[in-house]
This record gives structure tokens, sequence and C-alpha cells, in this order.
């Protein structure tokens, strides 16, 4: 694997990522009947949505993976305390969305330096999953380092078996693409985590894709494994309405750590809020060129 493919897979997973949150954002919460009412087949970074965005904005998946990728660069390391103190500047500077369980547990940890609640059934939901990107790039070659930290920062909001084991898995799948396996090693990551916990079985598809992180993990794999382009891969995923900004992101993650940046539309690249994108340019060459040095 040479290392501008390294480069091109892990950028296409960054940008990806925060494309697919900008697109799905417009959607977020609808149906597919209502989408498809409204906007045909949604595929126009347009913003609107439920939050009002502008144009090319990205929410909360993409604000909370840039603050985890900065704070490892800023500590060149992991530090959890900083994690936590960047999710605590993030929720001072009134993002346009927080999900109830992530304010919860940033104000537990502001309030009393906690890094992590106690265990909680209402922790399921995909707030911490959808932030680890950052932790997979700085870790390409230490598996060892990749499961505490991200079970580190997943645990600061969500202490839940099933978001763990589905953090774990989405990052290992990005992991396996990145180092430019095939497909098959990435099936099989799916099958052990279904294998562990089957109420993640994706086949057939339920068509549910809410924020909990059994459907939005069923909603990703199943668009990511039956689509054969970045393009086609968003589109399905956000027409499908749910938490269409996160599980865009996640699917746009995957997408573009197999199809590479090249593969993500120009239009969207264009669209996408380019602070942002210039944001995570940088992020994904210092994260890497951190791992390196692991
Ligand atoms: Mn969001
Ligand atoms: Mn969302």
């Amino acid at each position: 694997m040479s290392a501008g493919q390294v480069l091109d897979r892990a950028s296409g997973a960054y940008l990806g990522f925060a494309c697919g949150d900008a697109l799905g954002a417009t959607v977020e919460f609808m149906t597919p009947k209502q989408i498809q009412k409204r906007y045909g087949v949604h595929q126009d970074i347009i913003g609107g949505g439920w939050l009002g965005l502008e144009a090319g904005q990205v929410t909360d998946d993409t604000q909370m993976s840039l603050a985890v990728g900065q704070a490892i660069i800023d500590n060149q390391g992991w530090n959890i305390q900083a994690v936590a103190d960047n999710f605590v500047a993030w929720l001072e500077s009134d993002p346009p969305d927080i999900g109830n369980t992530c304010r919860r547990g940033i104000m537990r940890y502001r309030d009393s330096g906690e890094l992590f609640g106690p265990p909680r059934d209402d922790d399921a939901g995909n707030g911490a999953c959808m932030r680890n990107l950052p932790v997979v790039l700085s870790t390409l070659n230490r598996p060892d380092c990749f499961s505490v930290w991200s079970l580190q920062q997943s645990r600061i909001t969500h202490n839940h078996p099933l978001s763990n084991a589905a953090t774990l898995t989405l990052g290992r799948i990005v992991n396996h693409l990145i180092n430019g396996q095939d497909m098959d090693a990435c099936q099989q990551e799916a099958e052990r985590l279904i294998g562990q916990y089957g109420e993640f079985a994706y086949r057939p598809y339920s068509g549910k894709a809410s924020g909990y992180i059994v459907d939005t993990v069923q909603t990703v794999l199943h668009y990511f494994f039956s689509t054969d382009s970045f393009e086609s891969c968003l589109v399905a995923t956000v027409n499908q309405g749910g938490d269409a900004d996160t599980t865009g992101a996640l699917a746009g993650m995957l997408a573009g750590a197999k199809y590479g940046v090249q593969q993500i539309p120009e239009r969207w690249l264009r669209q996408l809020d380019q602070q942002i994108a210039v944001q995570i340019r940088q992020q994904t060459a210092e994260l890497i060129r951190f791992g390196e040095s692991l």
C-alpha cells in the first residue's frame, strides 16, 4: 500500500463522512415517503432540514469528529481529558445540533470531571460511533491503541455494549479499507459483530434508520454492501430518512474509504463548507503522520 493510496482513502473517508452529514441533514427525521414527495430523490447538498442549515453546513457528527481529531493532533498523543475538554468547548459554542445523550455526558464531565457515566440502557444511540473516525486514522497500524482509545472516547457520553461493539466494528472496517483489504475482510468484520450481537443482522434489511445504534448500523451496512459507487451508496442511504445525517456520514465514511476521494462527486465537494473541508484535509494528513510515529 503506497502512502498516496492511504491518504487518498483516508481523505475519502473523512470528506465522505462530512458530505454524508451535510447531504443527510436536509432529510433528517423524515420518512422515505416524505422525502420522495418533497424531493423525488434527494441527491444534492442544499441545506435546510429541521435545523435550517446553510447548504454545505455540517452538524454535530462532523463537529464532534473534528473535536476528537484536534485533541489527538494538539497533544501528539492520546489524552482523553483533552478530548472531553474539546467536547465541552464545542457544547459551549452553541452548536446547531446536539443529541441528548451527548449533552448529558458532556455536562456530567464538565460538572464532575468524570470521564464516563454508569452503564445505561438508553445510551445505545449512535452518538459515540459517529465521531470515531479520527481515532481510526491515527491508529492505522495499532489495533491495540484503536480499541482502547475508541472505547474511552465513546464512554464519555455512551456506556453501552451495543454502542461499543458497533464503534469497534465500523472502525475496523474502515481500517481494512484504507489498508487495501478486500470486501471479504469487511464482510467478515460485519459477520463477527452479528455473531456477537444478533440484533445487528441486516439481511433482510428492515428499513429502520433511526439513531438507535442497531438501526443505524443495519442501514449503513446494508447500503454499503449493496451499492457499487460512492454516490449511489450515499444517495440510497440518506433517502432512507430517519437519522439521515448520521447514517449518511457513516456510509460516506465507509464508501469514501473504499472508493477514495476521487470518487466523491465534485458537486458535493464544492458545496461542502470550505472551512470544514480544509480542516478535514489537514487533520487527515496530520492524524496519519502522527499514527506512523506510534
Ligand atoms: Mn447530526
Ligand atoms: Mn443525526
